[in-house]
């Protein structure tokens, strides 16, 4: 495992996926109370010269003075502009300083003055909470807003990285997010992750069983994301674009079209929202790979991991971290296999980092 550390209060990096790490393995913390800025991102420049307000296209709302505003849900955040949903309808908004920084699942505000080139952001409503990833020059960076229910994608194939799942199921917590394990490509058999699986389930993770290619499950998985927002997160190849067009193909194709640059290319954006239904929507974040733990760490590791949680009380001292500790009440139900040994380590290597960053 490869560390770099920088100063408390910034950043710590650690790659997981030793040998066959990509790009967006990258798995990032940072402390919630830190400031931090993002430059716009420079790809998604040109998005802005295709503000599109046309007459009726949003449920618009006449001011006296001529104005038109409104409110609206990000979709998608390209750096200096946004596309929000306003009442069914989509249109391009303008940030209104550089300083807005407004992501997908941002409840807004928007207004267009007749002296105006388009549409602008005028307010960001205060946030349920926010999901943030580190960028690729090692900054955060915010991802996603008001999410109610994380979904940790899987597949037999790609083998599945289960210590990132732990460290996603872990975040969720931390986030007070429900979890949610979706075993995508049926079709390729699940016999391979099933003794995996057998120790989510028994850990009281709801794991769903889909193939997005022949729509197996996806009915039932229908209801499951029925009624709130859920933020897809996997391994790149399990399935994550496949499940969002199973899911949703209307809105995906519409959201291809709308992110379509003018040249014809797609641009790539850091999250996307695809509306499923009237009251819930399916977030896609490829990269996203971790989330800033809480503001204090005191017990952060913990907290992600239900079963050493419960356990815990039973534990000698009060303040025990399950580590070399005498009388640890986690540590024999290890040695006892009443917690599974990977899931101890999990919990080990999580709790290494955060020490590190409360150094
Ligand atoms: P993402 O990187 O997580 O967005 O994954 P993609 O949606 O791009 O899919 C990765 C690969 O898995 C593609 O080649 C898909 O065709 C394939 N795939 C997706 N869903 C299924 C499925 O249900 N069964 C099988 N066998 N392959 C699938
Ligand atoms: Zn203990």
């Amino acid at each position: 495992m490869h560390r770099e550390d920088r100063t408390f209060g910034e950043h710590a990096e650690v790659f997981v996926g030793y040998d066959c790490r990509d790009l967006d393995d990258e798995i990032g913390f940072r402390f919630e109370a830190g400031h931090f800025q993002i430059d716009p991102d420079e790809i998604f420049g040109r998005f802005h010269e295709i503000y599109a307000i046309e007459s009726g296209m949003v449920a618009e709302q006449k001011e006296s003075n001529g104005d038109i505003s409104g409110t609206g849900t990000v979709l998608a955040s390209y750096g200096r502009g946004v596309l929000v949903q306003a009442d069914g309808k989509t249109l391009h908004c303008a940030l209104s300083g550089r300083k807005q920084r407004i992501v997908c699942g941002d409840r807004i505000t928007w207004a267009y003055p007749p002296s105006a080139d388009g549409p602008s952001v005028q307010s960001v409503e205060p946030r349920r909470n926010l999901i943030e990833r580190i960028d690729a020059r090692g900054r955060a960076e915010p991802v996603a807003a008001n999410i109610d229910r994380l979904a940790i994608v899987v597949a037999a194939e790609p083998a599945p990285d289960w210590f990132l799942v732990d460290r996603y199921w872990a975040g969720a917590a931390l986030k007070d997010l429900d979890g949610l394990l979706i075993v995508n490509k049926l079709d390729l058999g699940t016999e391979t992750i099933q003794p995996e699986l057998k120790t989510y389930r028994d850990l009281q993770l709801n794991c769903v069983e889909v193939a997005s290619q022949s729509g197996a499950g996806i009915a039932d998985l229908k209801l499951t994301l029925a009624g709130g927002v859920t933020l897809l997160v996997g391994q790149s190849g399990v399935g994550k674009s496949s499940l969002v067009n199973a899911l949703a193909p209307e809105a995906a194709a519409q959201t291809a079209e709308l992110t379509r640059d003018v040249e014809g290319r797609h641009t790539t954006t850091t999250a996307r929202w695809y509306p499923l239904g009237a009251a819930s929507a399916i977030i896609d974040a490829p990269g996203v790979r971790d989330f800033a733990p809480p503001a204090s760490l005191v017990r952060a590791a913990e907290r992600g991991f239900i079963e050493i949680h419960q356990l815990s009380v039973n534990c000698r001292f009060n303040d025990c971290r399950h580590m070399e500790e005498p009388g640890c009440a986690v540590r024999t139900a290890v040695v006892a296999q009443q917690i599974a040994t990977r899931r101890y380590e999990s919990y080990r290597r999580l709790f290494r980092l955060y020490e590190k960053l409360g150094s």
